[in-house]
């Protein structure tokens, strides 16, 4: 493969760019603005990543803008921890952008101008080039500005403080009936909700609710809650508000705060968008509005997606946290040592549609195999080993052979010792090999990987009858440019000096679950795959020692893997990222 596969793929078209590129010939607004909206309740997934790759992606190809945004309205579930994670996730995923400047809020920046009522001009300023961080937004920066739009419904006749239970809501919603609270005057009201701020009444005592339609066909429009009391301190707000906005209430109105002009979310939320419309209409706010889209989310076979799934995994301790490298996580999938174009890559491959449906893994593996093998470096590391003694040696041969990192290019090289004792992969020798077997077996051949071809001339055993080593000989003559070099052999394997070999621990990971759809049936925990994890201490070449957490490797013939966290100067630790080929086909059907 050549380098030339890195250039910018063309921009991806989908029904929601036709949209935006409609509008900006339409000159409907003066620049574009997204956003991406995160619930600051878990890490993000990979179905995150497509929602962000789309958002910011979009602000990218249009010359707009995208806010990272905390859709932190629901104190109880929300942690700084997470808002954390969000920002380094998001950052790593859209932080390789070329010209990622466009759509970020520069860390240090001063908070977003919030649009005054009357004043339509919002714009956060030109971001410098290099610019390498993104901050968040905050809906709840924003919580005295949405307050004072819900004070603004009351007086206008179209909110309501409503006493009744949740429960008793819902049944009403349910039934099309009206809240006996319905025709409340504007002073009561306004007194009411002032009090319900103040702190006066328990949780769950009293809700501000928009007075719609109580039997309209469409059931979000339903009378629906604005507000509710939560005696609950809030992670960026502290304890300054005892009422909390819905999602509905908020969405629309930090949206429109920000400027935002095309806001998009998945499909579930196709049946609110009769409400995040009405709000912004009801409050007769200047123009231009932002207007929702919705797309179908990403799901995945073989993996789980919710973030209350995931939560359940980790406090399960069926993984190890939520950044293990079997989670379908951001922050998973970078430790397993996806890199943050593949997921890009992946993110722009599996295109936007209106349809539900699910997209097979082997999609993202493809997506990180293609990367990997166009970047990886090339590293020789046995996993299995069994040694190999050359007794045409002497003790202390030790030359240097010399190595591509990188398949397409035949100057990049490393040298690699080569000694009078080796290892190589238990599986590359076989004393009774099955027909086409084409590695080592008594008295057959076989060419060490950038080295010579050996011949094995005896196998010892240990007492329990295990191989101990293999006593083979070496041709010196078949090395590239030897006399020798042209004698062909059918079989190429990779092989390490055992005195000059380092020791590494590798983990290698397998799929979570061992169904397509863990979700489809019953309790998706007793679907897990028991063998997702193999642990093992691999010999690897010398060069390793000075891996780096930036780089990715290929260990030849076997698999592609990144330097875990874990790693300390004296203990390389590496995870496997992901097998050469597809093998879980095979596999499962054993
Ligand atoms: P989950 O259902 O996994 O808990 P969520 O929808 O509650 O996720 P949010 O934090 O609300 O998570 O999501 C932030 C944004 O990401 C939303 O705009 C949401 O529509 C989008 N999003 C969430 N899951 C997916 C997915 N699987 N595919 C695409 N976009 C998604
Ligand atoms: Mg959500």
């Amino acid at each position: 493969m050549s380098n030339s596969a890195d250039a910018p793929s063309p921009a991806p078209s989908d029904f929601i760019r036709d949209v935006v590129a409609g509008d900006v010939q339409a000159g409907k607004y003066a620049q574009i603005v997204t956003r991406f909206p995160p619930e600051p309740n878990g890490y993000l997934h990979i179905g995150h990543a497509k929602s962000i790759c789309l958002n910011f992606g979009i602000a990218r190809e249009f010359g707009g803008i995208c806010h990272l945004r905390m859709d932190d309205t629901n104190p109880a579930k929300e942690e700084v921890e997470y808002v954390d994670s969000i920002v380094a996730d998001v950052n790593w995923l859209i932080g390789g952008f070329a010209d990622h400047c466009l759509g970020l809020k520069p860390r240090g920046a001063t908070p977003a101008t919030q649009r005054v009522n009357g004043t339509p001009d919002f714009h956060l300023g030109a971001v410098p080039a290099g610019t390498p961080n993104v901050e968040p937004f905050y809906a709840s920066d924003y919580f005295e500005q949405i307050h004072s739009y819900a004070v603004q419904l009351i007086r206008l006749g179209k909110a309501f403080v409503c006493d009744l239970t949740a429960d008793e809501i819902d049944e009403r919603r349910r039934n099309g009936t009206a809240s006996p609270f319905r025709d409340r005057s504007v002073e009561e009201n306004l007194d009411l909700f002032a009090r319900m701020r103040a702190g006066e009444f328990p949780d769950g005592a009293r809700t501000l609710r928009a007075k719609i339609d109580v039997a309209a066909p469409n059931i979000w429009l339903r009378d629906p809650l604005l507000y509710r009391i939560r005696h609950v301190e809030h992670h960026h707000t502290g304890a300054s508000w005892r009422i909390y906005p819905m999602y509905d209430f908020a969405h629309c109105l930090s949206d429109y705060i920000e400027g935002v002009t095309h806001s998009i979310c998945t499909l579930e939320f196709e049946v609110h968008r009769a409400l995040y419309d009405w709000i912004l209409e009801a409050l007769a706010l200047p123009r231009p509005l932002p207007h929702q889209y919705e797309f179908a989310r990403l799901n995945l076979t073989y993996t789980v997606m919710s973030k209350r799934k995931l939560m359940q995994l980790v406090q399960d301790r069926l993984v190890n946290g939520w950044d293990d490298p079997r989670m379908p996580t951001i922050s998973g999938l970078r430790r397993r040592g996806v890199t943050s174009r593949a997921l890009r890559d992946f993110a722009y491959n599996i295109g936007i549609t209106k349809y539900d449906g699910m997209t097979e893994v082997g999609v993202l593996d493809h997506a990180i195999r293609d990367d990997l093998n166009r970047h990886a470096l090339r590293r020789l590391a046995v996993l299995r080993p069994v040694k190999v003694v050359f007794t045409n040696l002497p003790e202390d041969h030790c030359e240097e052979l010399e190595a591509y990192n990188l398949p397409d290019s035949p100057t990049d090289l490393r040298k690699i010792p080569f000694t009078r004792e080796i290892f190589i992969e238990a599986d590359d020798f076989m004393e009774v090999p099955p027909p086409k077997y084409f590695r080592l077996r008594p008295g057959g051949e076989v060419r060490l990987k950038y080295g010579y071809i050996i011949q094995c001339e005896e196998v010892v055993k240990d007492a329990a009858g295990n191989i101990a080593e293999l006593r083979c000989t070496v041709d010196l003559g078949t090395k590239r440019g030897g006399p020798n070099a042209d004698r062909k052999v059918k079989g190429t394997i990779h092989w390490v000096s055992a005195s000059r070999a380092i020791d590494a621990e590798v983990r290698l990971y397998d799929r979570l679950f061992t169904v397509p759809e863990p979700d489809a049936e019953g309790d998706f925990k007793a679907h897990l795959n028991p063998d997702s994890l193999e642990v093992l201490t691999a010999k690897c070449e010398p060069s390793l020692a000075a891996a780096s957490p930036e780089e990715r490797y290929q260990f030849e013939r076997l698999a592609y893997f990144a330097l875990d966290k874990d790693s300390t100067p004296g203990k390389l630790v590496f995870n496997r990222t992901i097998t050469l080929k597809e093998t879980w086909a095979k596999e499962a059907k054993k």
